[in-house]
């Protein structure tokens, strides 16, 4: 017909005609399960009554008419009739699941003579008069709209009257008296009862497919992006009424294929005896789990079981069914994929492929992005948190609590007590990562989701809620108020990275345990992926991590931090201060015996993997002291009249190494070129540190890389005059050599530019995309997030945040230049990315699309490593 299909004619895989519930339905026919005899009403008639103005299609109820005809030969009963009555359900469904969102009537075609059939039937009158008094009060909820309460009322009254407790010991004379009170509201209200079996039928039809339109469900529609090519208007099936209230042997339940909160491959579920339809799920009675089933009713129960796992089968998806009993007769009566726990999820998708029922593609195309990064993170148990105190920027997930703390300094200290704490700061610089280390989480007040703060909570795995702004923060006082609220140093608060909220106080956490699953189905992913995933790691728990959550070399270590460490800063400075380049080659000798220690424990943890070290990166003036306490200290000495000569002195060599525009100043291979002695302290540390490891048996790939090269002729001259010799040195006082590979970071746009002048003389390259973005868009980085930005995305200027996910048009087509120049001299060149883009799966998706297996690897925040290594492989498939 034109709107109205049998179970029979539909076709399963038309779930947009149909709707998702009637699918179900005519699958499970085809299976060859019991399903009770239905007819579907599609969804084109449903938008068609909405197209014209509330109004049923014309010839709809002509074809309904047929389709109970159908329904009446199928099953031998008829609708109305007194003897044998047909009854059925009127139920909605859309192509997604929109659960609990619209409406179902039961039993429609009871009145006062079709009772006594039903009655007959099931042979049990309380039964029949149990559906009755249910049917009247949805037909007049659902239908006529009349409040709840009004039959729930009279419901209880008669239960505290016969001095039973459960719906099913109300005796027949209650249930008789329950139906005539209901009957008595119907007149009230309408003057009549609505015992027109066909009447019914008409106005539920018409009530399941106003429910589309109901409030709850266009919410529901747009929280969830449900649009009308998603789905568009709601299917009705009209289904042949099964009783799990016809007596003791009958029941109605929901079963799961496999356990939804573990993945364990058992059947999960409850049923509930003498109950109909949402008993189970409405909580009045306590009911039954599924292995009480297995006792009593041993064959129903092997049924059941067959059943959900052929349906399991079919679907390749974990189910979760509905199923009545009806003395001692199993139904199916709708199935859908299951609702399930991240993590098990991925445990079913491992086990399905084990078990041989999927592929392994499909068990990788089974696990969204999002399960692998929410497995990994603590949560803020929702149930026991309150109203958040404020909110920021979800930065960096996880849940954490820690006392506030307000500057990094005392956040080591407080930690090495044993103190959990909190960093809590307007915003943060690279001179507060010892902080970060410290701390458990990071609270800022400014800055937005790739700030400093946001950009190193993300690297080395600690929650982060970043510009929060109603946080306002005395340092000097060392407290932060949220309104009238105090947060004083030592205060616990808690933050989650997920949602950005901020509580005062400690809100409980749940803490993620790995099943060995997440493990073997990254180890699956791997195994397809034409992508290898790398870390960026710079200590050595960064590439303990790393290594655990299977990245596959350091993409990116960072040195920076190896001049900032105690002890370490003020020889550098010296370096930085001194014109005598003999003072600074030996106070750089004594600095490459402290980072030779620190090469050493990474390159051990990373044995056997390629590990590539970046030099020298950042301004130069960062690591000078502040200039204006120094002019502070300078003037205060000379208005005492002891002018201080050391301090002027120092004074005007900050003052030099200033720039305007630091970013895009002194640092890099510009620092190389003008001091060669700290590329060649960094040289003769790694190799040395190589060199050790060597001796001892282990066997290393050691990667450098030089930044921020623009031109060919740099490269040229680190290589030749700083990195060669020193090479050869070490290698000579070492009595031993090793290979290596020198490579560059591409992240001007001028090296991508003349990326094939580049490849020419280098082993591997790799995007530096963090510069390289800012370079491509000139937006200044550390700025863009607190400017501009937030109205660039609200506005439409730009479709999302190119720092957090690679800008398609822009920087990906530029690396794509890049990358076929390159390929075009060396076309086994190694090429990788390593700036934050390297973990983010859209971009990882974006680069997959524009350069492909361009690319070699992708290289990541240790705690992005693994859902990095998920999106590779379905990148690759
Ligand atoms: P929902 O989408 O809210 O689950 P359903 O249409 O699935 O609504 O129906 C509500 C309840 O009634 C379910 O428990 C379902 O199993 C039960 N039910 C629906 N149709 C029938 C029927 N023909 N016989 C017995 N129970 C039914
Ligand atoms: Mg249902
Ligand atoms: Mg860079």
């Amino acid at each position: 017909g034109k709107y109205v299909l049998t179970f029979e004619e539909a076709d399963p895989d038309d779930v947009k005609l149909i709707g998702g519930k009637a699918s179900s339905l005519v699958l499970m026919t085809r299976l060859g399960l019991p399903v009770p005899p239905g007819i579907i009403i599609t969804t084109r008639a449903c938008r068609e009554y909405y197209d014209r103005g509330e109004k049923l299609p014309e010839g709809l109820m002509d074809e309904v008419i047929r389709g109970v005809k159908y329904l009446e030969e199928k099953t031998g009963y008829k609708l109305g009739d007194p003897d044998k009555p047909l009854l059925v359900s009127v139920r909605s469904g859309a192509a997604v699941s929109m659960p609990g969102m619209m409406d179902t009537v039961l039993n429609v075609g009871l009145n006062d003579k079709t009772v006594y059939g039903l009655a007959k039937r099931i042979n049990n009158e309380h039964g029949a008069y149990d559906a009755y008094r249910r049917f009247l009060a949805m037909f007049g909820r659902i239908v006529l709209g009349i409040p709840e309460e009004e039959f729930n009322k009279p419901l209880d009254e008669i239960k505290r009257k016969y001095g039973v407790k459960e719906d099913p010991e109300i005796p027949l004379e209650g249930l008789k008296e329950l139906v005539e009170i209901y009957k008595q509201i119907f007149i009230r209200r309408f003057g009549k009862v609505f015992d027109d079996p066909w009447e019914q039928l008409k106005l539920s039809i018409e009530a399941v497919f106003k429910s589309w339109n109901s409030p709850r469900a266009r919410f529901y529609r747009e929280a969830n992006k449900i649009t009308p090519e998603i789905a568009d208007c709601t299917a009705t099936a009209i289904v042949t009424m099964v009783f799990g209230n016809a007596d003791w042997r009958s029941a109605t339940g929901v079963v799961f294929s496999r356990d939804p909160a573990t993945g364990e491959n058992k059947l999960y579920g409850e049923y509930l005896p003498y109950a109909q339809g949402e008993d189970v799920v409405a909580g009045i009675r306590t009911p039954k789990p599924i292995e009480k089933l297995k006792e009593e009713m041993p064959e129903v129960y092997e049924q059941l079981y067959n059943g959900v796992k052929l349906i399991e089968k079919t679907k390749k998806e974990v189910q979760d069914v509905e199923f009545t009993i009806e003395k001692g007769k199993l139904w199916f009566l709708q199935t859908r994929n299951a609702k399930m726990n991240p993590l098990a999820v991925l445990k079913t998708r491992v086990d399905m492929y084990k078990e041989g029922m999927i592929t392994k593609e499909e068990a990788i195309m089974g696990v969204k992005p999002e399960y692998i990064l929410q497995m990994l993170y603590p949560r803020i148990d929702e149930s026991k948190a309150g109203k958040p105190l404020t909110k920021g920027i979800a930065a960096s997930p996880g849940a954490v609590s820690g006392q506030a703390v307000f500057d990094p300094d005392r956040a080591v200290e407080w930690s090495k007590t044993g103190k959990q704490v909190i960093l809590v700061r307007e915003e943060t610089k690279p001179d507060d990562v010892h902080g970060f280390y410290a701390s458990v989480g990071v609270l800022t007040s400014r800055g937005g989701a790739t700030s400093h703060a946001a950009v190193v909570a993300r690297a080395i795995g600690r929650p982060a809620v970043v510009g929060a702004e109603a946080l306002q923060i005395d340092y000097g006082t060392r407290i932060a108020r949220v309104g009238d609220t105090v947060i004083k140093e030592g205060d616990w608060i808690t933050i989650d990275g997920f949602t950005g909220s901020v509580y005062l106080g400690k809100v409980p956490t749940i803490e993620p345990k790995l099943p060995p699953e997440f493990f073997e189905f990254l180890d699956m992913a791997d195994s397809v992926s034409v992508f290898e995933i790398r870390a960026n790691a710079d200590t050595p728990d960064d590439a303990t991590i790393s290594r655990r959550f299977g990245a596959k070399g350091i993409g990116l270590l960072r040195t920076e931090r190896m001049f900032r460490a105690p002890g370490r800063l003020d020889l550098f400075r010296k370096v930085i201060l001194s014109d005598n380049p003999g003072e600074r080659r030996e106070l750089l000798d004594q600095l490459a015996e402290m980072m030779k220690k620190d090469f050493l424990e990474i390159f051990e943890i990373m044995e056997g993997y390629p590990i590539t070290v970046r030099l020298f990166d950042p301004p130069l003036h960062e690591f000078l002291p502040n200039f204006e306490e120094l002019v502070t200290e300078v003037t205060r000495a000379r208005t005492l009249g002891k002018p201080d000569p050391e301090k002027e002195r120092l004074l005007a060599r900050v003052k030099a190494l200033m720039e305007a525009n630091p970013m895009m100043g002194h640092r890099g291979v510009r620092v190389g070129i003008t001091y060669p002695e700290i590329y060649a302290a960094q040289v003769k540390a790694i190799l040395s540190a190589a060199l050790e490891l060597k001796r001892r048996g282990k066997h290393l790939e050691i990667q450098i890389m030089i930044p921020q090269v623009a031109e060919v002729r740099e490269l040229e001259i680190i290589i030749n005059n700083v990195v060669k010799p020193t090479a050869e040195e070490v290698f000579k006082a070492y009595g031993d050599s090793i290979e290596f590979k020198i490579g560059t970071m591409m992240e001007t746009v001028r090296s991508c530019l003349t990326a094939d002048k580049i490849a020419k003389v280098v082993d591997f390259m790799s995007f530096g995309t963090n510069d390289l973005t800012q370079a491509v868009f000139s937006f200044s980085r550390d700025d863009v997030e607190n400017k501009f930005m937030s109205k660039y995305l609200e506005l439409g200027v730009l479709p999302y945040d190119p720092f957090v996910t690679i800008d398609e048009e822009g920087v990906a087509k530029l690396m794509k230049v890049a990358i076929d120049a390159a390929r075009s001299v060396k076309p086994d060149i190694e090429i990788g990315i390593c700036g934050e883009h390297g973990g983010d799966p859209d971009s990882i998706k974006i680069l997959a699309k524009v350069v492909g297996r361009g690319l070699n690897y992708f290289s990541a925040s240790p705690y992005r490593v693994p859902v990095a290594r998920l999106v590779a492989a379905q990148e690759s498939l």
